[in-house]
């Protein structure tokens, strides 16, 4: 298939064209995002290729229909951005990778949430300037700490079964759905409002939905626990940002870190170390001596990488010959494999 690849980097170049030897697609790399001013460089394909800020609404979704592209690969889990009613009654199929890698996710969460807890960050700048004083380091140790994790499927069930096993934390959980073997380990399945009024970390593991959008505002802010930690490696509108400042500001917070953020399209996966950032709420989060902020990385493994390129071309190569896509993604909610329905 000819394949428009858009906001490609360096990374998908080597990955996606190392594996595509054995796939043998026609693949354009692209720079630029998707979305409606770029979506003429889809001319002459069959399919695009996109990632996670990458914008396929309506409007986009129609041009790339009416220039003949039949295929959106998310090289991605997630796929919020992608206008699904919309592909369906274009009769533009949507694949995507569900599970390349959770234990990339998984550990990356756990290294931010140590970062964040022991003030690595902050250690590590005050070690470069040869300041080897310790005030204002203290740290707390997690094991004993109670952590609440929203949303157990691949990733947050990796990240439950670490911090209750590998680090004995008491581990609450909240899904729509629940995964027996957690609950085996000793992880208990609350509601979500008991999970924000009583953890002390809390780990936000579950997709963006209507329904979860701003899962962390104000008012679940104002029901927490004093010095609640928040970490989130879903997706940034999870969490309401203005909210959150107002959280760490009166102290109610005690620390944040987060590798996505509501509105990273305009920010995350560029060089803007020479720009005047004009996002004030983004600015403003980065001033906090305990909020730790990362550029959408938690997947970026070699492992990560190699499956999201295998998958992807496979379901490529699958919608070529005209098979069954195996991750096609349709309405309604994409349920993990192997999760029992909730029983309360
Ligand atoms: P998954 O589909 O395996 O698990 C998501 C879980 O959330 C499911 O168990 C689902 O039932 C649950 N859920 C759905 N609605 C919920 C609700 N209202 N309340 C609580 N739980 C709910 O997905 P995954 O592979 O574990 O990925 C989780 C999220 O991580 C993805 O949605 C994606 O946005 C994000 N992600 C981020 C990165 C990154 O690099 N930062 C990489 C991969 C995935």
């Amino acid at each position: 298939m000819r394949v428009a690849v858009f906001g490609t980097k360096a990374y998908d170049r080597r990955f996606l064209g190392a594996a595509n030897e054995r796939f043998g697609h026609e693949l354009t790399f692209l720079e630029p995002r998707l979305d409606s001013l770029t979506v003429a460089l889809a001319e002459g394909h069959d399919a695009v290729c996109i990632f996670v800020n990458d914008r396929a609404d309506a409007e986009v979704l129609t041009q790339l229909a009416e220039s003949g592209v039949r295929l959106v690969a998310l090289r991605c889990a997630g796929y919020n951005n992608v206008d699904l009613a919309a592909a369906e009654r274009l009769g533009v199929a949507v694949v995507r990778v569900p599970a390349y890698s959770p234990h990339a996710v998984a550990e990356f969460t756990v290294g931010l949430m140590l970062a964040l807890d022991r003030q690595i960050h902050r250690a590590w700048a005050r070690v470069r300037e040869n300041n080897f004083a310790l005030d204002g380091l203290i740290g707390r140790n997690l094991h004993g700490r109670t952590l609440g994790v929203v949303g157990t499927g691949r990733i947050g069930a990796l990240v439950a079964r670490t911090m209750r096993l590998g680090f004995g934390c008491t581990v609450l959980a909240s899904d729509v759905i629940e995964d027996a073997t957690l609950t085996e380990a000793g992880i208990r399945y609350v509601p979500r409002e008991t999970l924000l009024a009583e953890a002390e970390i809390v780990t936000l593991h579950c997709p963006l939905t209507p329904e979860t959008r701003h899962l962390i505002d104000a008012a679940a802010i104002a029901a927490a626990r004093p010095g609640l930690m928040v970490i989130n490696t879903s997706r940034g509108a999870l969490i309401d940002t203005g909210a959150l400042i107002e959280g760490l500001k009166s102290r109610k917070i005690g620390g944040v870190a987060l590798d996505v953020y509501e509105q990273e399209a305009d920010l995350f996966f560029e060089d803007l170390s020479s720009e005047i950032i004009q996002d004030d709420v983004f600015q403003r989060l980065l001033t906090f001596p305990n909020v730790l902020v990362t550029g959408h990385q938690a997947f970026l493994t070699e492992e990560a990488l190699e499956a999201i390129a295998e998958t992807t071309l496979g379901s490529i190569s699958a919608a070529e010959r005209g098979e069954p896509l195996l991750h096609r993604v349709d309405r309604g909610a994409v349920r993990p494999a192997g999760a029992a329905p909730h029983k309360a």
